[in-house]
């Protein structure tokens, strides 16, 4: 069986997986470009209030504008779940493409945090996120991500929304 068609398997199987499982199966992923600016991917057990499926947070040292800090990002029970993300590659591309982005935003100009970080603002959110799903359209054209038609959809919608 190819390497591929393994971790699919066994993203797959994570669908019914317990937390020590999820939290395996993150620390084992090969984080690729995003690899430098993350510091760890937890899993947390508790469902995102705003319904997100990940999420990158930002270390006090990056608040007070230390540069080359590595972010935690936190990966929700929906992740596993999602009709949005089927295929492994549509995990890594949120994870990586999506949430690596913000984190190396974060890592090499975090005086971003305050400009990009008011979810309470539109227009921040947009340009916040703007960024990040254009990488994850990037990788997808590049095709060094194989993702799914339901991954295209929603990014269609999210980046059509910062464009508005
Ligand atoms: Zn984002």
């Amino acid at each position: 069986m190819q390497k591929d068609s393994e971790l699919q398997e066994r993203y797959k199987q994570l669908g019914h997986g317990n937390a020590r499982e999820r939290q395996d199966f993150l620390d084992e992923l090969d984080l690729e470009d995003a690899t430098p600016y993350l510091r760890r991917v937890r899993y947390n057990q508790k469902l995102d209030q705003s319904g997100r499926l990940m999420g990158t947070l930002p270390t006090f040292r990056s608040l007070i504008g230390i540069k080359n800090i590595k972010s935690i990002v936190e990966v929700y029970p929906d992740a596993f779940n999602s009709m949005f993300l089927p295929f492994i590659d549509d995990f890594l591309s949120a994870l990586i493409d999506h949430e690596g982005h913000h984190a190396r935003e974060i890592y090499e100009s975090p005086s971003i945090i305050w400009k990009h970080f008011s979810l309470s603002e539109p227009r921040c959110f947009r340009n916040r996120e703007f960024g990040a799903y254009r990488n994850q359209i990037e990788m997808i054209k590049e095709k060094r991500r194989n993702c799914s038609k339901e991954m295209l959809l929603l990014l269609d919608a999210n980046y059509s929304y910062c464009l508005s």
